[in-house]
């Protein structure tokens, strides 16, 4: 009997093959939904490999069903959908897919901080919709990048790839990371601050840490607070990180100039969330790693993941 394999979402069939070669793999078929509770419930029964993404909650419950399972591929960096201590004590691997992504999210980052700073789609709608008149001194100004000060929260494989194209933009890099890490500091050319001193000397905050209970709204109206009136937030991590009522609050009454969010508490973002009724906020419907070739090395590497575990041999990217 070959070993079974679930996948939680449509993949592209050239990943596939590899899996399908070797075990009895069976996908939830739709490319642009959730597979429902109850359907992924009664998948898991007899599975030995569950391929899953973001979008699918890997819980206890889920866990106790799921009595021949080994090994929970993540297609994501972020494993916070996963409750990874569970899969530990029932022996199952856990692996995410770091590296392959790093570079495709770090430009979404710096891209997303370009069109937040420089108000790019809020300027495109206005010409859109015909309202440019004439060319004026003051119109549509943003905030200047080349050579402002950037404060990074984090300092991991994404947050380092980002200190590379501040620099090509001559920024100020301040970083604020759990474990400070004095040999990148003269490696990349960045200043090491407690998480409060950045907020007040940073005109850009990037946020590029995990999410965890402990760090749930990590930034929230103190913190908001101490930014300048002219910075900018731009969360590419996870949306739990970031007090999204403190956020609309801050930016409604100007306490700062901007946010730039690709990623959100509540995803999808329900259309009558407030901070999609600000002008001074980009928003992206988390799209971080989201380029074809990125994509595809995300499931090839969940793929490899499975083939290792299910034949015998070492994760490549385990996570416990
Ligand atoms: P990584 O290499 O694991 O880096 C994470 C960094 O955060 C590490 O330097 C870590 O410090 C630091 N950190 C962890 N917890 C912290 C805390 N409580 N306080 C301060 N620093 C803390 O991860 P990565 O590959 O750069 O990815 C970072 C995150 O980006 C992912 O977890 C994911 O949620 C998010 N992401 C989003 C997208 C998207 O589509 N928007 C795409 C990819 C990733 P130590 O060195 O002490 O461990």
């Amino acid at each position: 009997m070959k070993p079974k394999v679930y996948i939680t979402r449509k993949l592209p069939e050239g990943v596939v093959t590899k899996l399908s070669e070797r075990f009895e793999v069976n996908m939830y078929e739709d490319e642009n939904s959730v597979v429902p509770r109850d359907i992924l419930l009664k998948e898991v029964k007899d599975v030995d490999g569950l391929i899953c993404l973001l979008t699918d909650k890997i819980d206890q419950e889920l866990l106790e069903q799921a009595k021949n399972l080994k090994i929970i591929a993540n297609i994501a960096v972020g494993y916070n959908n996963i409750d990874v201590n569970a899969a530990a004590q029932k022996g199952i691997v856990v692996t995410n897919t770091p590296g392959v992504l790093t570079e495709a999210t770090a430009d979404l980052t710096f891209a997303l901080l370009m069109a937040t700073a420089r108000r790019l789609p809020e300027a495109s709608s206005y010409l859109r919709r015909g309202e440019w008149g004439t060319w004026s001194l003051m119109q549509m100004t943003g905030q200047e990048i080349y050579g402002s000060t950037i404060g990074i929260i984090g300092l991991g494989r994404i947050a380092e790839a980002l200190v590379k194209r501040a620099k090509g933009f001559n920024m100020r890099v301040i970083y604020y990371n759990r474990t400070r890490k004095t040999d990148k500091e003269a490696e990349l050319g960045i200043e090491y601050c407690e998480l409060n001193s950045l907020l007040q000397q940073s005109d850009f905050v990037s946020i590029l840490i995990p999410y965890s209970p402990e760090v749930h709204h990590l930034i929230g109206e103190k913190e908001l607070l101490l930014m300048k009136k002219d910075a900018i937030l731009i969360n590419t991590a996870r949306g739990g990180l970031v007090d999204e009522v403190a956020l609309y609050e801050a930016l409604a009454k100007g306490q700062i100039w901007g946010a730039g969010l690709d990623v959100f508490e509540e995803e999808p973002v329900p259309s009558d969330h407030p901070l999609l009724t600000l002008p001074n906020v980009v928003t992206l419907p988390h799209i971080g790693s989201s380029t074809v070739k990125t994509r595809m090395k995300m499931a090839s590497l969940a793929v490899d993941n499975i083939v290792n575990v299910l034949e015998g041999k070492s994760p490549l990217t385990p996570v416990n």
